[in-house]
């Protein structure tokens, strides 16, 4: 297939824009008159330095990141995260305490993961309805005297996402934003940590972005190794060791790109437009519907589903073969997925509806 012929719903990696991808291409054994590619240079040469400066600029003027706030350009993925947040942030070791939501795999798992360091307080879980709906903040219990409060603000998998910030008096907040990262405006001073991992929304796997508030640097437990303390990497500018040099790069370049399009405020529109146009339409379908909750539903990943198992393969074979690409849920929820994140395009969104539109008639009758 040419990639014009395909539209890719994938849920991550996913797609990234075009334009990147050429400049990208066009630089690949060149960059910026080098004669070297990005990814063969020295990370401590000036043309490198660069580029890790520029993106670091970027992400804090993209998301109008205050001077309180750091941003860190990671490795290890969102998941590592799960790990340093408690090491960092909840105190001696198994002697604090931290507050978690549990709305789909991802909270579940760092809420395991922080269990080995601390105490866990759920806050509130939507285990009960298999995910399908993000709390009220009325359904919160906190405990005041918690080190953190976490939570992820998209399900990658279930297709939820919250609508709100959550409200915790002085307990900071930490939050993956790894599917909902740069879709829309975020007053990053309400946050203690945030993270997100960069296949989603921002650059090829491999590379996190934290943004923390440096207040809450240098609590680690003793035990916490070199590479996972967030002190260590905000005094080394996260160059401790050699960073994922072209993830950054491509960082870089996705969101010079997302500039052109308005920034987030820009991004904000196209994503909601985006999501309408697909929600608007399985509220009306005689075929399809939505798996999340209406108040709860996810811009980026929109989860859905016929009732047959048989038609919802049926589905997917069909769309494939039309160039709509990776639609097949995730194996906890079944049914479809289509994730549309800042790069899938206003376009594939529409051709989208329309062959679901084509599917419905061909197989509802009357
Ligand atoms: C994909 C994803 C993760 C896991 O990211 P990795 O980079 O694979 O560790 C965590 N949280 C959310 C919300 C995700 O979408």
């Amino acid at each position: 297939m040419k990639r014009e012929e395909v539209f890719n719903f994938s849920a991550g990696p996913s797609a990234l824009p075009a334009e990147v991808l050429e400049i990208a291409g066009r630089d690949i054994l060149n960059y910026g008159g080098t004669g070297t590619s990005v990814m063969e240079m020295s990370h401590r040469s000036k043309a490198f330095m660069e580029i890790h400066a520029g993106t670091k600029e970027k992400m804090k003027k993209a998301l109008s990141v205050p001077d309180t706030h750091e941003v860190l350009l990671l490795q290890g993925g969102a998941s590592l995260q799960f790990s340093m947040i408690p090491m960092n942030l909840m105190g001696e070791l198994g002697k604090g305490k931290a507050d978690y939501v549990v709305t789909g795999n991802f909270s579940s798992i760092a809420t395991k993961e922080a269990k080995k360091f601390g105490t866990v307080n759920i806050a509130a879980s939507s285990e009960d309805k298999n995910y399908s709906y993000i709390p009220a903040q009325s359904e919160l219990s906190l405990d005041p005297e918690a080190a953190y409060f976490y939570y992820c603000a998209n399900n990658t998998i279930f297709g939820t996402e919250w609508k709100y910030v959550p409200e915790t008096g002085n307990v900071p907040l930490c939050c993956d934003m790894s599917s909902n990262i740069l879709s829309k405006p975020v007053d990053v001073s309400k946050y203690g940590v945030i993270f997100a991992g960069a296949q989603k929304n921002m650059a090829p796997a491999g590379l996190t972005v934290v943004i923390m508030d440096k207040g809450l640097a240098g609590r680690e437990m003793a035990c916490t190794p070199l590479m996972m303390s967030y002190k260590r990497m905000i005094e080394k500018d996260s160059m401790y060791n050699t960073p994922p040099c072209w993830n950054i790069y491509i960082l870089g370049l996705v969101l010079d790109w997302l500039e052109k399009q308005g920034g987030v405020n820009g991004m904000e529109k196209i994503k909601s437009e985006k999501a309408k146009l697909i929600y608007d339409f399985l509220d009306e379908s005689k075929l399809f519907n939505a798996t999340a909750e209406k108040d709860s539903r996810s811009d980026m990943n929109v989860t859905f589903r016929t009732g047959s198992d048989e038609k919802d393969a049926e589905f997917v074979k069909a769309a494939t073969a039309k160039g709509f690409t990776n639609l097949k849920g995730h194996r906890l929820v079944g049914g479809m997925r289509a994730s549309i994140y800042n790069a899938q395009p206003m376009e594939g969104v529409k051709k989208l509806v329309e062959f679901m539109k084509e599917f419905e008639v061909a197989n509802v009758q009357g």
